[in-house]
């Protein structure tokens, strides 16, 4: 295996370390600690695993964790009122409400209604429009976290051909914003792009976020490349990302693992944001 792997664990471990340190500073000059509240509407097993993972992270590095549980039959006039006491609440710095929502809750509607000061996913529109044009503001955690993930292995980005396949609001188009804010000249594909493994054999940084098991070969890599995978896919072999691996790391100078890489950070994003965001309320 030729690639040097990036290991997301310490990564995050580092920023969660980080953070508590600065949370403890804070705190010491007589500020509140930085308080997160997360929203769950609903039973979704997989959701309740990751809310419950950011509100223990949350107790971690010394923020509260404002940790609301509603039944999957609430109504959404309900979730609108609570996102409403949350934005008002002073305890709370930071405000996360759990996506997806049950099919009678509109999610893009609730994530509007979320007071931008404590957008800590970073997606509301105000948020996604500062992103676009290049202004200070609370950014996605996932893709902040393959930024950091760039940055702590001093990835050079400035005129480097970054290809990101994939266009979500979540992660595709935010990543594709932050990576041209750095001066890469960008190319965002698609499921209607022709010939992406030709686009992809361009890419000095290449980012898979499309959710299909194992789909970038190790042929699209360009020798040499930093690939990032952000996919997360449960396959009969467990846990597997976009990109078939063991071919990519044979080409790529640096990869990520699926488990172990682009994952574990954006909790500890998350916890980054809910601190600027209370720096910002309270500073
Ligand atoms: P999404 O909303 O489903 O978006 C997938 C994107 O991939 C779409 O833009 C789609 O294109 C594109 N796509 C689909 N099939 C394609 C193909 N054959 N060729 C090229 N592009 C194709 O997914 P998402 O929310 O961005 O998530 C992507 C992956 O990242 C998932 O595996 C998800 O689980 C993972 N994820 C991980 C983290 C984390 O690590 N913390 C966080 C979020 C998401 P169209 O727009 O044309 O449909």
């Amino acid at each position: 295996m030729a690639a040097t792997i990036i290991d997301g664990r310490a990564i995050a471990a580092q920023v969660r370390e980080e953070v508590a340190r600065d949370v403890d500073a804070w705190v010491t000059e007589g500020h509140p600690p930085p308080g997160l509240a997360t929203v769950l509407v609903g039973d979704d097993p997989a959701s309740a695993v990751y809310v419950g993972g950011k509100q223990k992270a949350t107790h971690e590095v010394g923020m509260r964790g404002f940790d609301h549980r509603l039944p999957a039959d609430t109504p959404q006039a309900d979730v609108e009122q609570l996102l409403g006491a949350l934005g008002a609440d002073p305890r709370v710095a930071g405000i996360l409400l759990q996506l997806p929502t049950p099919a009678h809750v509109d999610g893009a509607v609730l994530t509007r209604l979320i007071d931008p000061a404590k957008d800590v996913d970073g997606l509301t529109p105000l948020s996604a429009g500062l992103l676009a044009q290049g202004r200070p503001g609370l950014r996605p955690c996932t893709p902040a976290g393959v930024m950091e993930l760039l940055d702590r292995h001093e990835v050079a980005l400035e005129g480097a051909e970054a290809v990101v396949v994939g266009r979500s609001d979540l992660v595709g188009k935010p990543l594709a914003q932050l990576l041209l804010a750095r001066h890469a000249t960008l190319t965002i594909c698609h499921s209607r792009t022709r010939d992406l493994p030709a686009v992809c054999r361009r890419a000095d940084v290449l980012v898979a976020a499309v959710g299909r098991a194992r789909m970038v070969q190790g042929d699209w890599v360009k020798p040499g490349a930093t690939v990032i995978d952000v996919g997360i896919n449960r396959t009969e072999d467990g846990l597997v990302g976009d990109v078939d691996f063991g071919p990519a790391a044979e080409r790529a100078g640096l990869i990520t693992p699926v488990p172990g890489g682009v994952g574990p950070m954006t909790i500890a994003m998350l916890l980054r944001n809910t601190l600027q965001a209370a720096r910002v309320a309270f500073g």
